[in-house]
């Protein structure tokens, strides 16, 4: 098979080139086609001789995912379904101009990018997991998503600009990326770490480490590893829960790691990385958005210096679970402010295009006939 060339870095390309005779610009301008100009094709790449192509195809694989569904609107939330070679499905979500959502400075876009078909861990509230885990996500089908979607941006700008772009690039658009679409990001370590090396480095997607954020369910040896790794990646822990009843109900994973060796995880990320750390914490009505509740999270956020993001529930087809009613949420922030926390909470329309991660693909499954085979 085929090595798919958005999987591979810079120096591995330039291994393949110099084995060829070629020159190091090359690379370069390989590399700027790939990650610049987005391209499709190896005859889109001008500027590389007609011989030099023609052996890239021979030896590398160019697959990009197909895009199925686009739902939002100009300036909105945009939900992207992708259709990868397989046919599995899967989801990206760009969402302009954050306002420091993980501590990091106000941003123009960021993206949601998913890491895995399906996930395996079965949260009890989350679309994602309901038909199971399929499969894991290749480095180059991670990658594959920001550059679609700057591919699609550069394509609908061209088509609104009257004159044609004077600049030989498109502008980028997504500066910040968010690990939290579909599947459990540190189930999947070397192929995400691998992407995100690409998405970082200045020769491939640009997007500096503090500007992408990392989400887990809370696999506690993977969160340690991750300390240890030389990026200052932003990591997001999703606890939904503050005592561990409240939080195995929820999440089986609480049961493998509960919450004393996954808060001992997030203490050694800080002592490695500084303050880098969030709680995502879903609110649900009646299951975990009491003041007692509140008040046990506090403690655990407090010591660690995390910053905590409240989330009212959105309903899943099928689940039972509510979000509270919004005076309930706002008590809630009001007691962790009260605990000395910092907290945001997501004030947001329950509109179609808002619902989590893993739904529209979950709709496709049901509506289309699914998959191609
Ligand atoms: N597997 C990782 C990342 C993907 S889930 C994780 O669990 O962190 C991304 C976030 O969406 C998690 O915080 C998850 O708990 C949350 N989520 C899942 N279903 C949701 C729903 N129905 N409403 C609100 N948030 C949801
Ligand atoms: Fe998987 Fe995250 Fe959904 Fe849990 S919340 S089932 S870990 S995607």
């Amino acid at each position: 098979m085929k090595s798919a060339v958005h999987a591979l870095t810079r120096d591995e390309l330039q291994q393949h080139l110099a084995a060829w005779g070629e020159p190091a610009f090359r690379t370069d301008q390989l590399l700027a086609w790939l990650y610049q100009h987005h391209v499709t094709s190896w005859d889109a790449m001008t500027n590389l001789p007609r011989a030099l192509r023609a052996r890239l195809a021979e030896t590398f694989d160019l697959r990009v995912p197909a895009r199925v569904t686009t739902r939002g609107a100009a300036d909105a939330t945009t939900k992207f379904l992708w259709r990868l070679a397989d046919g599995a499905l899967i989801e990206s979500v760009l969402i302009p101009a954050n306002p420091a959502l993980y501590g990091e400075p106000s941003d123009r876009h960021t993206l949601c990018v998913s890491t895995q078909v399906g996930c395996a861990y079965g949260c009890r509230f989350c679309a994602s997991g309901l038909d199971g885990w399929k499969r894991n996500l290749t480095p180059d089908e991670i990658v594959n998503q920001v550059l679609a979607v700057e591919r699609w941006h550069a394509a609908r700008a061209a088509r609104a600009a009257t004159e044609p772009s004077p600049s030989p690039a498109p502008e980028r658009l997504i500066t910040n990326l968010v690990i939290m679409g579909m599947g459990e990001p540190l189930a999947n370590y070397d192929h995400l770490l691998k992407a995100l090396r690409l998405l970082n480095a200045p020769w491939g997607g640009g997007i500096g480490a503090r500007k992408i954020t990392i989400s887990t369910s809370g696999l506690a040896p993977q969160v340690r590893r991750l300390a240890d790794e030389p990026e200052q990646f932003r990591l997001a822990i999703s606890l939904h829960g503050a005592t561990d009843p409240v939080r195995s109900r929820l999440m089986p994973v609480n049961r493998r790691y509960p919450l004393r060796e996954l808060l001992a995880a997030c203490e050694y990320y800080r002592t490695r990385k500084g303050r880098m750390l969030t709680f995502e914490y879903i609110l649900i009505a009646g299951v975990n958005d009491s003041l007692a509740d509140a008040r046990a999270l506090a403690r655990l956020a407090r010591p660690l210096g995390a910053k905590v993001n409240l989330i009212p529930y959105n309903r899943v087809e099928g689940l039972p679970w509510e979000r509270p009613a919004e005076a309930v949420c706002e008590t809630f922030l009001a007691e962790l402010e009260r605990d000395g926390v910092k907290a945001t909470l997501r004030r947001e329309k329950g509109g179609d295009i808002e619902a989590a991660c893993g739904q529209l693909r979950l709709q496709t499954l049901s509506t289309d006939a699914g998959p191609a085979p």
